[in-house]
């Protein structure tokens, strides 16, 4: 059988934070494969470097040793303009408060982002498909949180990303409502055929994934896969 096509591959990646007095080692020698189009989710407790890790594969922060390779292509060897790019257009982020634009409606905070790429979905449609059809004109402060996080998981496929990566996305989310986030991430991940990476401390959440990561000081300390 051909082997899937590769999303993502760590080389033994490792982070220090050097703050001066102390180092704080948030990653240790992490390798991992991601095949394309899984629903990936990282799991460990607070402080075990989630975020870190995810956003060294987004091109938010970057590796102090290591290989990340995102499609084949050697993130931690792009020079600073080709890493804005890779940001802008081929990754989509989902953050735990949303972070939309406050005094921008539901639609407008969505054709910002379609407005910085070549090639965008249209703003509307997107809408309608999260279920937004009806409050494309209201502001975040009249949506509730779920539908804020349904504008934003609007905004992230705008550009029609191949990765899109969610951190905590459903941590400032009832479980009811963090249900249905979670079902659109996954529904609207497998429409636009994108590999989705969550990050999460939620047990509860790994149900959904095809593939589980777990993490522990720094670790990868197991990775399930559940065939299909
Ligand atoms: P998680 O997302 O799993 O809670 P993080 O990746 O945020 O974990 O953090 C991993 C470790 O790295 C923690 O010890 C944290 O304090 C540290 N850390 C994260 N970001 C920074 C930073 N910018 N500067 C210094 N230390 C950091
Ligand atoms: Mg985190």
């Amino acid at each position: 059988m051909a082997r899937p096509e590769e999303a993502v591959r760590l080389d033994s990646v490792s982070k220090i934070y050097d703050m001066g007095v102390v180092q704080v080692h948030a990653l240790t020698g992490v390798e991992l494969s991601i095949p394309a189009g899984d629903f990936v989710v990282f799991l460990g407790p607070s402080g075990s470097g989630k975020t870190t890790l995810m956003n060294i594969i987004g091109g938010l922060d970057s590796a102090t040793t290591g290989r990340v390779f995102v499609h084949g292509r050697d993130v931690t060897a792009l020079s600073q303009d080709d890493l804005t790019e890779y940001r802008r257009s081929d990754v989509g982020f989902i953050f735990q408060f949303f972070n939309l634009m406050p005094t921008l409606t539901a639609r407008e905070n969505v054709q910002l982002i379609a407005d910085l790429v070549h090639s965008s979905e249209d703003a509307g449609a997107l809408l309608e498909s999260v279920g937004l059809g009806e409050y494309m004109d209201h502001f975040p402060s009249q949506l509730s949180g779920g539908e804020q996080q349904r504008v934003a998981i609007a905004r992230a496929l705008v550009k029609r990303p191949r990765l899109l990566l969610a951190d905590e996305p459903t941590g400032n989310l009832d479980y009811e409502t963090s249900r249905e986030v979670l079902a659109v991430i996954r529904s609207m991940a497998r429409e636009n055929n994108a590999t989705v990476i969550a990050v999460t401390h939620d047990e509860s959440i790994t149900e959904k994934g095809e593939m589980v990561v777990r993490l522990r000081s720094g670790r990868i300390v197991s990775v399930e896969r559940k065939d299909d």
